[in-house]
């Protein structure tokens, strides 16, 4: 959806995965809005969520399909196992490393290392 700033008039687009991360954010902390950040001047402006509901219903639907795709495609996990953990999203250091077999990265990731098989 397109976000108008409100205080430098800048616009910008919230996209989908933006939007089911604040929409879980409202409807866990019960806000009545969200706070969308400008990438131009980084301040917040306010999303209604009920305007973000409009915009995007199904939206409870769809974090239950985008978390299943994630638990079945974690792509955001660097696919370097000699690169360290990164502190920040790494909650399964304990887990073992998971290697992901034959899987298709587009390009333009850090590590275009394929191991051949
Ligand atoms: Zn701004």
């Amino acid at each position: 959806m397109n976000i108008k700033c409100s205080f430098c008039q800048m616009p910008y687009t919230l996209s989908r995965v933006e939007m089911l991360d604040a929409l879980q954010e409202m409807d866990a902390k019960k806000l009545s809005h969200y706070d969308a950040h400008c990438p131009r001047c980084r301040r917040a402006t306010p999303v209604e969520r009920k305007r973000m509901e409009m915009f995007f219903p199904n939206w409870r639907e769809a974090l239950k399909q985008f978390e299943s795709e994630m638990k079945a495609h974690p792509q955001h996990e660097a696919p370097a196992p000699s690169s360290a953990p990164k502190p920040e999203t790494a909650t399964e250091a304990e887990s073992k490393p998971e290697p992901a077999p034959a899987k298709a990265k587009p390009a333009g990731s850090k590590k275009a290392h394929a191991k051949k098989k």
